[in-house]
């Protein structure tokens, strides 16, 4: 029988997706945080969780490279879900895609008088479409992580990045200025292994959406 890949990514969705598996009654056999190995055998001889980048989910998902995978939306969005199918937001991981300054510029002004801004990011397609969708000129600067010391280090006005409990902004003297998205994982499944291994990957879709109903 062909096996049933899941994507995962390491941290938090890894720790808040672990019930939703048990719901659907499977139990990696190791944990990614400790373990060094990319694939993780599972309880079920069927079934295997792939170890990848978060932002990677869903072009492994995507080309086959696993059936199923679990990604924020803000990496879905960035991505742009071409040959996703989507079809269960789980409720979990959730936070703020946000844009954030230091304390103390104002914003609003900077918008208002048609100030070009330098924005920081690794969410270069949905800044470059929030932009331009409110008029407002930008330069966008990509980083791969810590923006929040874009703005200190005079390498940006702002910043776009997902804010959870906000602590991160705090500590760094940032405030949130807009909101671009609320965010939460969802499950992405390949379109070709719904329609060959349907059967199969069902039971698990369905122990996921019962799981995170009552969870949520
Ligand atoms: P915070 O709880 O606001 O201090 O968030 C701390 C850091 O964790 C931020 O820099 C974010 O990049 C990251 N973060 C928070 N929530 C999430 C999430 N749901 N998915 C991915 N990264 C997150």
């Amino acid at each position: 029988m062909q096996g049933i890949t899941i994507a995962l990514s390491k941290g938090r969705i890894f720790e808040e997706t672990r019930p939703l598996l048990e719901a659907a009654g499977i139990r990696a056999a190791e944990d990614p945080e400790t373990s060094r190995k990319l694939i993780i055998e599972t309880n079920r001889p069927d079934v295997r969780i792939i170890i990848v980048r978060a932002s990677d989910v869903p072009t492994y998902v995507q080309h086959g490279g696993a059936d199923l995978g679990i990604a924020g939306k803000d990496v879905l969005m960035e991505h742009g879900g071409e040959g996703l199918y989507q079809p269960l937001d789980l409720g979990i991981a959730r936070c703020r895609l946000m844009v954030a300054v230091r304390e103390g510029f104002d914003y609003a002004l900077a918008v208002q008088q048609g100030a070009r801004l330098r924005v920081a990011t690794k969410y270069l397609q949905v800044s470059r479409e929030h932009f331009a969708a409110k008029g407002v000129h930008v330069d966008l600067i990509k980083l791969y992580g810590s923006m929040e010391l874009a703005p200190l280090v005079g390498l940006a006005d702002a910043i776009v990045d997902v804010v959870s409990s906000g602590n991160t902004l705090k500590a760094n003297r940032l405030v949130a200025v807009e909101e671009i998205a609320s965010i939460s994982a969802r499950l992405v499944v390949n379109q070709a292994s719904l329609k060959l291994a349907g059967t199969s990957l069902r039971p698990i879709m369905d122990a996921f959406a019962r799981a995170s109903a009552v969870a949520t």
